[in-house]
């Protein structure tokens, strides 16, 4: 038995969590940003500045905007989409979390593998906090910072412990570096906060760094993706094993059993990726 949260129809919906205006340390004004998404097609942009919440009121934009934070804690920074009020920073990252989950917000610890040490998120601290929704398994912003933008081998580690948590992808926008270097599809019914705060709090989304994902398919014992732009696909089980790779655009896998969880990744041009959510095998 497979347990994933690709239930449900709709249609893919692309959008970027993370991302900051002039309102704290980006280069461009809520304005700006939000055409600079538009121009790309996005569906939905969260803004998320340092420590406060930027009102969103008075742009017309084809893009849906949702208000967010970037939060500051003891341990680390959090992203929280659907914030709507402030939250104050440096407090323990329990005592955050548990606030962005009351307001119904969805809480996402930011960039774990950021700084020299690779290590923003302290390991120990992302498996002893919960109520998280997920991690950036990719942060587009670290590939011009120190350390690795890419953190599914922290990702691994948790869920090789049991513990289920999402990944996510992001731009964190600062200036035009950063723009559509990660992001996140959500599968949602219509183009609404509630149905994107939904699909990403319950994981109908996958992360990218360029990869699109035409398909994800799974029934009890299998699992079948199709990329629009991959030519390899790994199935990831526990301790981040690769269980099977092809190198092709589709590829599909059947389920052992004892396999713990499997999650897809798929390589394409220039370095990019796609990473599903994963199927837990239970039973
Ligand atoms: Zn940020």
């Amino acid at each position: 038995m497979l347990v994933h949260p690709y239930h449900g129809s709709g249609r893919w919906l692309r959008g970027n969590l993370h991302a900051h205006t002039k309102n704290s340390d980006g280069k461009f004004s809520l304005e700006e940003l939000v055409r600079n998404y538009e121009a790309l097609g996005y569906d939905f942009l969260v803004i998320t500045d340092h420590n406060k919440i930027t009102p969103l009121e008075g742009i017309d934009s084809k893009t849906l905007l949702l208000p967010g934070c970037e939060i500051s804690t003891d341990k680390g920074h959090i992203t929280a989409v659907n914030l709507k009020e402030p939250i104050e920073p440096n407090q323990p990252s329990q005592k955050v979390i548990d606030a962005i989950n009351a307001q119904g917000g969805i809480a996402i610890l930011a960039h774990p593998n950021w700084g020299e040490n690779f290590c923003h998120w302290q390991q120990e601290d992302l498996a002893s906090l919960d109520s998280y929704a997920g991690i950036e398994v990719f942060n587009g912003n670290i590939l011009r910072d120190t350390g690795s933008p890419l953190a599914s081998d922290r990702w691994d580690m948790l869920l090789s412990k049991g513990q289920k948590c999402w990944g996510y992808g992001v731009d964190d926008t600062h200036n035009e570096l950063d723009i559509a270097n990660g992001w996140t599809m959500v599968l949602a019914d219509e183009l609404s906060p509630e149905a994107i705060v939904n699909a990403l709090r319950e994981g109908r989304c996958y992360a990218s760094s360029g990869v699109f994902f035409e398909a994800i398919e799974v029934d009890e014992t299998s699992i079948r993706v199709i990329a629009r732009n991959a030519d390899r696909i790994a199935f990831v089980g526990k301790h981040g094993r690769w269980l099977k790779w092809v190198n092709d655009r589709f590829a599909s896998y059947r389920v052992r059993g004892d396999e713990g969880y499997i999650r897809v990744e798929a390589f394409g041009p220039h370095g990019s990726m796609a990473w599903t959510q994963p199927f837990f095998v239970s039973g």
